[in-house]
Order: structure tokens, then C-alpha cells, then sequence
């Protein structure tokens, strides 16, 4: 076995750095293994992070620099990206086990958002507004919001921060970048990419450790935005601390989707599109569809149809090209989903496969569960309502449209849902009634630099992606240039 790789270093004002604090390890989901170790920060490096970034915002020029030359920088960005997405990809895979194919595809679309928000970068503007006052010329700018601290989870830990730094730094803003404490190895790497491609030193600053080091970094005032994506009970914890500065936020939170089956569907289409939505990435996505709404009259056909490609899944080693499933990331989180098997059965749901580790010496020391299928549950089950984040799905029956609506938004979630219909009128309809920020028709789990993404209810605040990221990041001023040589009325500001 290999000794743990000891050579990461956090990224404080464009020093590498180790951390004050006791170091951690990370540890294999696939063999139990330890396999690097990794700088904590103490409060006072999370503090010194924060006025590296302050000082590259506030004196050091970054806001003002030319948009062209902030959009060439992410171009390439870009390019470094792309030259090393399979060594990035790999680094994932073994921080969180995720299958490689899903990690590289990821992985090389990061290009695109440097592409996209560098195009943002250059044409994102304000406007001139015609004013009714007689000699008022009037517009706005967007301007930078300034220091943008962001804490990402562990399932997705590339895209979701480039969700983030790509429109943060196109306006102009600067950084302090919290990872996981699952997966900050290869948060660092970006890192050093970061610096290559010529960002100024303290405009993207890495902290790394667990999450008394997020929290030590959302409660500094010093932080002018706070943008978030991890479980909606941490969201709160940030909305809190945000509260106390009135801290502008985005919050990126926990879902619960329904994915609903009409019989008109084509159940073809319809039984792979439900595989996707809950069984990809072990279901650790956000936008996992856990719920599956399924119309009585095909509810048996379609649920033993569900049961047979569930049970087909192959597991395996991540980095095997056959793998469909690999590990969950992290014993917490093994043990979390393995919990809410005891849970549902207590419940009475019925278990119609899986529910257990896979049997076979390959599975042994890792963190695998087999794809898992509970019929018959009721919505008000808290198999039903809370966030498994994992390879768990419910099949809920529904009589008609109206059910099939009322159950799709009895959750405090609403970060998305899926409709399988082959009714464009009856598509339209359920879509214009599903309280969610994302609605897929006869498709699921699709999202692209270019749409906005988001939650509504308590799966979170503002959008990423898309030009819709860019309000995020800034701030809209309004400039009135009295143009008129007469002397104004103090008494009468409209004359
Ligand atoms: P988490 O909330 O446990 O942790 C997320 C991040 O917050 C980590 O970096 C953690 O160290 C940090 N953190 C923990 N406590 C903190 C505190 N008090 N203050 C500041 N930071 C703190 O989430 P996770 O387990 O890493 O990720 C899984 C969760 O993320 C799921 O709930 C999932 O739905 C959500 N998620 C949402 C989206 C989305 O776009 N809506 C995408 C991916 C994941």
C-alpha cells in the first residue's frame, strides 16, 4: 500500500500554505484506505484568506481589470481544464467514488462555463433608461459584489464550485473557496490551474477542513456574498450567520423530487429515465428523483419493469468503463442511507430489491449498496419526505393528474421534477402546477451552463448558470447626470 500523499497545500493570497490546525485524512470509499492527507485551517488562516481576497478587491485592481482580459484569463482557464480533465476526473474518483465516465463528461464540459461566462464577462451590462425628468440622463452598472465565499459539497465538487467561480470572477468579484472535507484534493489542483492560467494572487484563495471552517468563513463581515450548495439543514445554519450581516446569499439546498409516470407514457423511455434520475452517481445528486409517481393503472406493470433494471445495474470499481454504480462517497453517508432502509421497513413500506451490501470479495472493504426499490409508500413516510442521498427510490401510486400534482408538492423541497407523458397539453399543465425550479418533460436530470438552476421552497435561493448567474454576482448602481444648465429647485426635486 502507498504511503499517504501529503503534498496538498491550501492557497491563501497566492501563497501555498499549510494549515494551522490538525490535519485530516481522506479516505478510499472503494477500499477503506487512506490515501492523502490534508491541510485544516485554523481560524486565523480562514482570516488571513479572507483579507488576501479583500486586498486583491479592494486594492489590488481585479474589479477594475478590462472585462476582455478577466474573460481571457477563464478562456483559459479553460483550456488548462480541458488539457487535464482526465487526471482531474481520476482525482474525483477517488475522493468520492463517483464512476469515472459521469466525472470525465463532467469534467470536460468546465470548459464551456469558462467559455460561456468569459462571453458574460465581456457583454454583461446595464442599461440607459429613458427618464421622464426634463435633462436627466440615467443608467445603471453592474458592478462587482466583492469578496464571494464558497462553501461546496462533496457529490459534484468541480462543477459546482465552476457554478460558482466562472460568473464570480467574469464580474469581477474575488474568492475564498471552502470544499468539502471529503473531496478538497482535487478543489486544490483547480487551484493550481487557477494560478497558471494568471489570476492575480488573492483573487481566488482555498481553504480547506470541515465545516467549523465553513462556518468560521460565513460568519466573517469582511464576506460580502455567500454562495452554497450542501444539505438544506447546513443552508439554514449559513442563512442564520449571513442574517447577522445581512450578508447577501445563494443557497443551492437538499431536494426531493417527484418523477411522475403518466400511463399515456412511453414506459419505455419512461423506466430509463427513472433509472437515471435515482440510481446515477448512487442517487447523491440533488436533483435526484427519490420519489417516483407512478399511475395506479400501470403502477404494477411499470414497478416490477422498474425492479427488473434496477436489479440489472451493474456495480463495480468506479474506474471499471462496465461500472453503471459505484460506492457511496463516505462512511457518514453509507451509514445515513443504510439507516433509512431500517426506517422505510419500520414504516411498513415494502422492499422490493435491494436495501443491502452487495455480496462478492470486490465489495468487501467498500462503501457499496445495492440499487434499492421500496413500493407501496405512502407520502407522508419520512422515506418520502426527508433527503436519502443515495440509491433509495419510493414508487408512490396516484389516481389522476390532480393527485399526481398535490403529492409532487407536498414537500418542503422543490428543487425539481420530471413528467412522463406523451400529452403535450397535459405536459404543459402539470409543468405550470409543480412547484420546482427545474421541470424535465420525457427527459430527466439534464442541466447545461447556458439554463438557469435552482430550488424553490426550502431547496434554495437564486439561480445558477445562465445569464440569470450574473445578477447573482453583482450589483446594480443607478447614475442620474443632470445634463440641463439651470439651477434645480431644493425645495422640488422633480422640477
Ligand atoms: P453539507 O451541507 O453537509 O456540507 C456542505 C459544505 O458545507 C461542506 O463544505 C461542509 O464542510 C460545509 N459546512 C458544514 N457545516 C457548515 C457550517 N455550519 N457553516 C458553513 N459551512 C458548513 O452537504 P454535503 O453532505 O457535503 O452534500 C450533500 C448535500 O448537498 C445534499 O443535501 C444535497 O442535496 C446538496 N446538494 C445540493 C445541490 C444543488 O444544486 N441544489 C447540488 C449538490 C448537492
Amino acid at each position: 500500500m502507498d504511503e499517504p500523499r501529503t503534498d496538498y497545500l491550501m492557497l491563501i493570497g497566492g501563497e501555498w500554505t499549510d494549515g494551522q490546525e490538525e490535519p485530516f485524512s481522506l479516505v478510499s470509499p472503494v477500499d477503506g484506505q487512506p490515501w492523502a492527507v490534508l491541510p485544516s485551517a485554523s481560524q486565523a488562516d480562514v482570516a488571513a484568506a479572507v483579507a488576501a481576497a479583500r486586498k486583491a478587491f479592494d486594492t489590488g485592481g481585479w474589479p477594475r481589470t478590462p472585462p476582455a482580459r478577466r474573460a481571457r484569463l477563464l478562456r483559459r482557464l479553460g483550456e488548462l481544464i480541458s488539457e487535464r480533465a482526465d487526471d482531474l476526473a481520476r482525482l474525483q474518483v477517488r475522493e468520492n467514488g463517483k464512476v469515472l465516465r459521469e466525472v470525465l463528461a463532467q469534467t470536460k464540459g468546465l470548459t464551456d462555463y469558462c467559455n460561456y461566462f468569459a462571453g458574460l464577462a465581456e457583454t454583461a451590462g446595464g442599461h440607459t433608461i429613458p427618464s421622464s425628468a426634463p435633462d436627466m440622463f440615467v443608467y445603471t452598472v453592474r458592478e462587482p459584489v466583492g469578496v464571494v465565499a464558497a462553501v461546496t459539497p462533496w457529490n459534484s465538487p468541480l462543477a459546482l464550485l465552476m457554478w460558482k467561480l466562472c460568473p464570480a470572477l467574469a464580474m469581477g468579484n474575488t474568492m475564498v473557496v471552502k470544499p468539502s472535507e471529503v473531496t478538497p484534493a482535487s478543489t486544490l489542483v483547480l487551484g493550481e490551474m487557477i494560478e497558471a492560467a494568471g489570476f492575480p494572487p488573492g483573487v481566488v484563495n482555498i481553504v480547506t477542513g470541515d465545516g467549523r471552517v465553513g462556518a468560521w468563513l460565513t460568519a466573517d463581515d469582511r464576506i460580502d456574498k455567500i454562495a452554497f450548495t450542501g444539505s438544506t439543514h447546513v443552508g439554514r445554519q449559513i442563512a442564520a450567520a449571513a442574517a447577522a450581516h445581512l450578508t447577501r446569499i445563494s443557497l443551492e439546498l437538499g431536494g426531493k423530487s417527484p418523477n411522475i409516470v403518466f400511463a399515456d407514457a412511453d414506459l419505455d423511455r419512461a423506466v430509463e429515465g427513472v433509472v437515471a434520475g435515482i440510481f446515477a452517481a448512487a442517487g447523491q445528486t440533488c436533483l435526484a428523483g427519490s420519489r417516483v409517481l407512478i399511475a395506479q393503472e400501470i403502477y404494477e406493470d411499470f414497478a416490477a419493469r422498474l425492479v427488473q433494471r434496477a436489479a440489472r445495474i451493474r456495480l463495480g470499481h468506479p474506474l471499471d468503463p462496465d461500472t453503471e454504480m459505484g460506492p457511496l462517497s463516505c462512511r457518514a453517508q453509507y451509514d445515513k442511507v443504510q439507516h433509512y432502509v431500517t426506517v422505510a421497513l419500520d414504516e411498513g413500506a415494502t422492499l422490493l430489491t435491494g436495501g443491502r451490501h452487495p455480496s462478492g470479495a470486490q465489495f468487501r472493504d467498500g462503501l457499496f449498496m445495492e440499487p434499492t426499490v421500496f413500493g407501496k409508500v405512502r407520502n407522508d413516510m419520512r422515506i418520502a419526505q426527508e433527503e436519502v442521498f443515495g440509491p433509495v427510490v419510493c414508487l408512490i401510486p396516484f389516481t389522476d393528474e390532480d393527485e399526481a400534482i398535490a403529492i409532487g408538492n407536498a414537500s418542503i423541497y422543490g428543487l425539481a421534477a420530471g413528467v412522463w407523458t406523451r400529452d403535450i397539453a397535459r405536459a404543459h399543465r402539470v409543468c405550470a402546477r409543480l412547484r420546482a425550479g427545474t421541470v424535465w418533460i420525457n427527459t430527466y436530470r439534464r442541466t447545461s451552463y447556458a439554463v438557469p438552476f435552482g430550488g424553490v421552497r426550502q431547496s434554495g435561493l437564486g439561480r445558477e448558470n445562465g445569464a440569470a448567474a450574473v445578477e447573482e454576482y453583482t450589483e446594480v448602481k443607478s447614475v442620474w447626470i443632470d445634463s440641463g444648465s439651470g439651477i434645480a429647485d431644493p425645495f422640488n426635486p422633480r422640477a
